[in-house]
């Protein structure tokens, strides 16, 4: 379509996306720190810069997937600071896919749109194959005027697309959502140890759970894909899911919400715990070969 997308963060989720983009035929521009990460962005199709403040120069549409709120708010504090995002230049969208947090999202939106670009917090779920497949869910916060403007790219790298609030809105679905992921994780893992213990293998476990109740997409993805083969290779590190649960439990904090089961699951999660270390793919929580939760 000619649209120039930019991508900053070309690591598990982003490559995906850039290759989505690319795909569904706009010309991407992107940027990563890491040899690795640009290298295979070359490979795939992606012309790569050597700054961020480049790809907001020289894309309209851009994506962001980068690990933490503290990165996405350097990037586009950057961009400001160079003029790349002034008033009266052709409008620019952000859509900043990280797992971010909502007061961050919030900031950078009003500032922006008060200089007439827009800012969108999309964080997605689905991993690196979602990623790289177009099938992305994406959980949208920020004002509807800035949600059609993106729809382009959304469509291009997501199958599900819903538009959840304003700003922020989409932070604290995502947050939400992936503290359920982490409590999902140590009770399906508990839930099977109990089975194997009381003379039912995992794999006909999971067969039961799958086919009645207990099920969720840790048992009917995570285990079957990265556990049962000894893979634990799902591409989401334990070190974003700590992250996840850390920012899940403050945002309960701050609406006043007792979380007592996340909180017992951070405890599990936990370095010290369960012997994980953040590089670590989360799925590695699941070795059968380690008892994990009496750690
Ligand atoms: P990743 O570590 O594979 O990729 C992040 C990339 O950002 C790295 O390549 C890193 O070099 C790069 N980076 C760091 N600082 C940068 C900067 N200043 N400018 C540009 N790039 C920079 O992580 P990921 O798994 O791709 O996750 C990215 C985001 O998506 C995170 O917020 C994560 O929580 C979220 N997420 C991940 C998954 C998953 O399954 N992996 C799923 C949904 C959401």
């Amino acid at each position: 379509n000619g649209t120039r997308a930019g991508v900053i963060g070309l690591g598990a989720m982003g490559l995906g996306m850039a290759t989505s983009l690319l795909k569904a035929g706009f010309t991407v521009v992107g940027f990563d720190p890491a040899d690795p990460a640009r290298e295979g962005a070359t490979d795939a199709g992606v012309t790569t810069v050597e700054t961020t403040d480049a790809v907001f120069a020289d894309a309209d549409v851009i994506v962001l997937s980068l690990p933490t709120a503290q990165h996405v708010q350097t990037v586009v504090q950057s961009a400001l600071g160079a003029n790349l995002l002034a008033q009266g230049q052709v409008t620019k969208i952000i859509i900043d896919t990280s797992t971010s947090e909502a007061a961050i999202s919030r900031a950078l939106s009003a500032e922006l749109s008060a200089a007439g670009h827009g800012f969108l917090d999309a964080p997605v779920s689905g991993g690196p194959a979602g990623a790289a497949s177009g099938q992305l869910s994406v959980m949208l916060g920020g004002a509807a005027q800035w949600v059609q403007a993106a729809m382009p790219a959304l469509e291009a790298m997501a199958a599900k697309i819903m538009h959840v609030g304003p700003s922020g809105a989409g932070n604290v679905a995502k947050l939400v959502n992936n503290m359920l992921v982490a409590n999902h994780m140590v009770t399906t893992l508990e839930a099977l140890r109990l089975g194997e213990a009381a003379g039912v293998h995992a794999e006909e476990m999971l067969k039961v759970v799958n086919a009645a109740t207990g099920r969720s997409a840790i048992s009917e993805i995570h285990y079957p894909n990265w556990v049962l083969p000894r893979s634990f290779d799902s591409g989401f590190s334990t070190g974003l899911m700590r992250k996840d649960l850390r920012l899940a439990r403050e945002l309960a904090a701050e609406a006043g919400v007792a979380t007592p089961v996340a909180d017992l699951a951070a405890t599990l999660w936990a370095e010290g715990h369960s012997g994980l270390k953040d590089s670590d793919d989360f799925m590695l929580m699941g070795d059968p070969e380690v008892d994990r939760l009496s750690a």
